[in-house]
């Protein structure tokens, strides 16, 4: 009886947690949130690509840009690549026998091309354009080009399944003996990437399937070189057995969002297989040619679904860094304008994304109104802000902060900026 009772108990409680989850997943919902906060749209005309208005593009390109900021002192150099490639050359990679179908085609000149689905042949044609040295390794390219799968337009779901998508995509070109030493560099950077955003993960090892491409013993002692990059990182871990990819072994990170639910973002894989078609070599210390091994490996994954996760993470509620916009000057009555721009010119001169509500309507509707859109700061200017020169600050959830000059402000908000702070934001989030 006691069991029973407590299995009921367990149940009921399961269920709250259920129904709550998936009222938070429908209030959260990216789709609805991005057309709320002026994020992105989509057209029937172009099917599974998003068009980026105002705010989506600054939150893109702060992404992109904080991602190049944390790959360049890792040695990365960032590349720009075509998109439309001669079939020739997936021929070649082998996408053309196991993944036209999911390719765009475009015949130009009777000759038939299509456009990328993935950087990584590219890539390989770059590092195959010169000659390599051993002492050049690992060569690490960087690519944030625009990519196209051609999904099915039945299960096209906002960013999630997108078209058209960008990674923060790179290529790591090793020496077989470099394996665990950069995958280990990796593991460290993902890390430290998660944290910047508060997101929790957990680390899947594949292995090797049972239908693989290679040596058994190469598939040995790569997986032994990822094990041993993953414990010195310090990193926990469960092995997915015969998981891995045709080609290679590879890890690959489950986040955990607010609500407690998992998104695959990024991942580390081991290649073989495409140096081989590309025939890649490097001169050794021996004076003898070698063959590289590729790293493929995404932080954010799509930057389409990383920026859906970060959405129905922080539930819109982006923290400062992140926010498109980070405050609204509100001056109470048109005599107070003058000195809101004035204020508002500061804030910017200072780097910060600063708007002026100027509208003619009530102060507790202009609140209302960037509390809605999740602005981080309210910035009040009345009668005593402007002969203080200060500004009265509200946060969109700690609500008044008191006065402060605007100096102050600025120097306040370009250091949470500094912080990140994405572990308290996220944690307001919860409630
Ligand atoms: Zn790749």
């Amino acid at each position: 009886m006691q069991r029973i009772y407590g299995t009921a108990f367990f149940n009921e409680k399961a269920l709250a947690e259920h129904v709550h989850r998936l009222e938070e997943a429908k209030k959260r919902d990216h789709r609805k949130l991005g057309r709320e906060l002026g994020l992105f749209t989509f057209h029937h005309w172009a099917p599974g690509a998003a068009f980026w208005l105002a705010h989506g593009t600054t939150l893109w390109n702060l992404l992109a840009g904080y991602m190049r900021e944390s790959l360049f002192p890792e040695g990365y150099v960032e590349l720009r690549t075509p998109l439309v490639y001669n079939k020739q050359l997936w021929e070649t990679s082998g996408h053309w026998a196991h993944y036209e179908e999911n390719m765009l085609r475009v015949e130009s000149e009777g000759e038939t091309y299509s456009l990328k689905p993935m950087n990584c042949p590219g890539h390989m044609l770059v590092f195959a354009s010169e000659v390599r040295s051993y002492r050049d390794l690992p060569i690490r390219y960087h690519d944030q080009s625009v990519l196209h799968r051609d999904e099915a337009s039945g299960v096209l779901a906002g960013l999630t399944r997108a078209r058209q998508f960008c990674q923060d995509d790179a290529h790591c070109f090793v020496a077989p003996d470099q394996i665990a030493g950069e995958v280990e560099r990796l593991l460290r950077l993902v890390q430290r990437v998660y944290a910047d955003f508060g997101l929790e993960f957990a680390v899947e090892l594949s292995t090797r399937p049972e239908t693989f491409l290679g040596e058994t013993a190469t598939w040995d002692q790569a997986e032994a070189q990822l094990r041993e990059a993953l414990e010195a990182a310090g990193q926990d871990y469960r092995i997915a057995e015969g998981e891995g990819n045709l080609y290679g072994p590879k890890i690959d990170f489950h986040v955990v969002d607010a609500i407690g639910r998992n998104w695959q973002c990024a991942t580390i894989q081991l290649d073989y297989q495409l140096p081989e078609r590309f025939q890649l070599k490097y001169i050794g210390e021996d004076n003898a040619e070698h063959r590289p091994v590729v790293i493929h490996r995404a932080i954010f994954g799509s930057f389409e679904r990383f920026i859906a996760l970060l959405i129905e993470h922080y539930a819109g509620a982006f923290p400062l860094w992140l926010a498109p916009v980070q405050a609204v000057v509100v001056p109470i009555a048109d005599r107070h304008r003058d000195y809101a721009e004035s204020a508002a010119a500061r804030l910017r001169a200072a780097g910060l994304r600063v708007e002026v509500d100027a509208r003619q309507e009530k102060m507790g509707y202009k609140i209302r109104s960037a509390q809605l859109r999740k602005v981080p700061y309210m910035l009040v200017t009345g009668d005593r802000e402007a002969a203080g020169g200060a500004v009265a600050v509200r946060h969109r959830r700690d609500g008044d902060l008191g006065a402060s000059p605007v100096d102050d402000f600025i120097a306040a908000a370009l250091d949470e900026v500094r912080r990140r702070g994405a572990r308290d934001r996220v944690q307001a989030t919860h409630r």
